[in-house]
């Protein structure tokens, strides 16, 4: 099959029957619903890009296993450049979405999963491998998305898997049957769930032996008998309900999404798992993941950062301030800021190394220090975009008031002629101009896309305590206190 269009993708969702609730309510017509849809499309972006010819070099590569072309979102990386192109092609769609784009943890879990399964059968005989390239050769022929699936609820923090008081806090294996196995549990947080057409599911930290069960990676389609999703809401959620199409939407094409993901005794047939108990693995599927989803930010973050930055320069245009030096200065910092997010991202794919099963996988080191930069860097780009801005991003009255035809002066001009009248700026600038960008500005940093520029951008691909202990596994401390030692003349005794 060939590349779909954003428009066959949208289509092909409409035939899965994934079981959503929202709001306390099933939702039955998903994909036309007003808080899921900018979510669709972000999605369907992937889709669209890859059709253009302009950015068939990023947006495309040709398989490894089939020799066709395929979705960069759907490839193994086979060399340092395609994991630059990678980062290239995430900044993209950020700037081009100006939010989540969703279909990247499916991308970093097929490299995971690719590399981990060849050493674990390497090491026990296994045939996970073999399962697991069938499932990528069918997921790369008919262009699916793929939810790759980590976080699990994860209980009392104190306390390992099998010791939780609830035993489903972690996804685990209740059954193990002839030709499957019967999964429990949940997976949180899941970005872009609901609009995947398959899951790739991954334990969520190293285990132990008593935790054998846990040890679990297999694949499932989203409408598998006993999977179903409860939607995250965000900031500011219900204003696409009032009315998706108003300025006071932000960004009323495009958004993210999250959701819980719940595994209510799903079976699982033997070629779609990867992994059942090989508990020694799941430190090395979870490092790697984690690593490829850290290089990851280096590259949306950054496209998103370009709109933030873009509209905080036209926020001040708008207001007449664009040649104040100190808004220049809060320009310059932001973006220098934001190209430094970027060469995280491109230095730990420049460095990468081929893995055993042939893939590339990014510079460990690199890519943590590039995760623990994004989780600081984009709250500052906001605070300086919030400090442009000026505080009408959270004052100004509803898109319905500016419309407003309510005589409410004294000589009769309506409430919408006075909004116009006093939030106007320079002569030749429109009022709605100004009041979209503001909007958009109150998106990127406090509304729907704030989940995926800010909150995200701490606690997404691990939050910053998990990239510390990576970067003091990789530091090489002892390398460095050999180089004092040699440049002082001391003995290493
Ligand atoms: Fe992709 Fe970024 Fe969204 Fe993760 S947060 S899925 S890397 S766009
Ligand atoms: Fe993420």
């Amino acid at each position: 099959m060939a590349l779909m269009t954003g428009e066959e993708y949208i289509e092909s969702l409409r035939r899965l029957k994934t079981r959503v609730y929202m709001f306390g309510e099933q939702v039955e017509n998903w994909v036309d619903h007003p808080i899921i849809r900018p979510s669709i499309n972000s999605v369907a972006m992937t889709y669209d890009l890859a059709q253009d010819p302009e950015y068939a070099d990023l947006m495309t590569a040709k398989s490894s296993l089939t020799g066709k072309t395929i979705n960069r979102f759907t490839h193994l990386h086979q060399s340092t450049d395609d994991l630059v192109r990678k980062v290239k092609m995430q900044r993209l769609l950020g700037q081009k979405t100006g939010a989540c784009f969703q279909r990247c943890v499916g991308m970093d879990a097929f490299n995971a999963v690719f590399s981990t399964t060849y050493e674990l059968d390497e090491a026990k005989g296994t045939k996970y491998h073999e399962n697991f390239v069938k499932f990528l050769e069918m997921i790369q022929d008919e262009d699916l998305v793929v939810d790759g699936a980590m976080t699990d609820p994860k209980g009392d923090r104190g306390k390992a898997p099998h010791a939780q008081p609830d035993k489903d806090l972690f996804l685990r294996i209740v059954e193990r049957l002839p030709d499957g196995i019967v999964v429990r549990g949940a997976k949180a947080h899941q970005t872009g769930a609901v609009n995947s057409h398959w899951h790739l599911i991954m334990p969520t930290i190293a285990m132990r032996e008593a935790d054998a069960d846990y040890a679990v990676s297999f694949a499932c389609p989203s409408d598998a008998e006993g999977l179903f999703m409860v939607y995250g809401r965000q900031s500011c959620d219900t204003r696409k309900l009032e009315d998706p199409c108003s300025v006071d939407v932000g960004n009323s094409r495009f958004g993210g999404q999250e959701a819980l993901v719940v595994f209510d005794d799903v079976f699982i047939p033997n070629e779609y798992v990867f992994m059942a108990g090989e508990y020694e693995f799941a430190g090395m599927m979870v490092e790697r993941f984690a690593g490829y989803h850290r290089q990851s930010y280096g590259g949306c973050k950054v496209g998103v950062g370009d709109v933030v930055i873009g509209a905080a320069a036209l926020a001040a245009e708008y207001n007449g301030a664009e040649k104040a030096s100190h808004i220049k200065d809060k320009l310059i910092e932001m973006t220098h800021l934001n190209e430094t997010l970027f060469c995280c991202g491109i230095a730990c794919s420049a460095e990468g190394h081929p893995t055993k099963a042939g893939n590339y996988q990014i510079d460990l080191l690199l890519a943590n220090v590039c995760k623990q930069n994004v989780t600081r860097f984009p709250y500052e780009i906001v605070r300086l975009a919030e400090d442009i801005a000026g505080g009408l991003m959270v004052t100004m009255p509803s898109q319905k008031d500016f419309e407003s035809e309510l005589p409410a002066g004294r000589g009769g001009e309506s409430v919408g002629e006075i909004c116009r009248k006093y939030f106007a700026t320079r002569e030749d600038m429109d009022v709605e101009d100004r009041q979209k960008v503001l909007r958009l500005l109150e998106n990127l940093c406090l509304g729907t896309a704030a989940v995926g520029y800010r909150t995200e951008s701490m606690h997404g691909a691990g939050s910053p305590q998990a990239q510390r202990i990576m970067i003091s596994r990789q530091g090489n401390i002892q390398g460095k206190k050999d180089l004092a030692r040699a440049i002082a003349g001391i003995e290493n005794r």
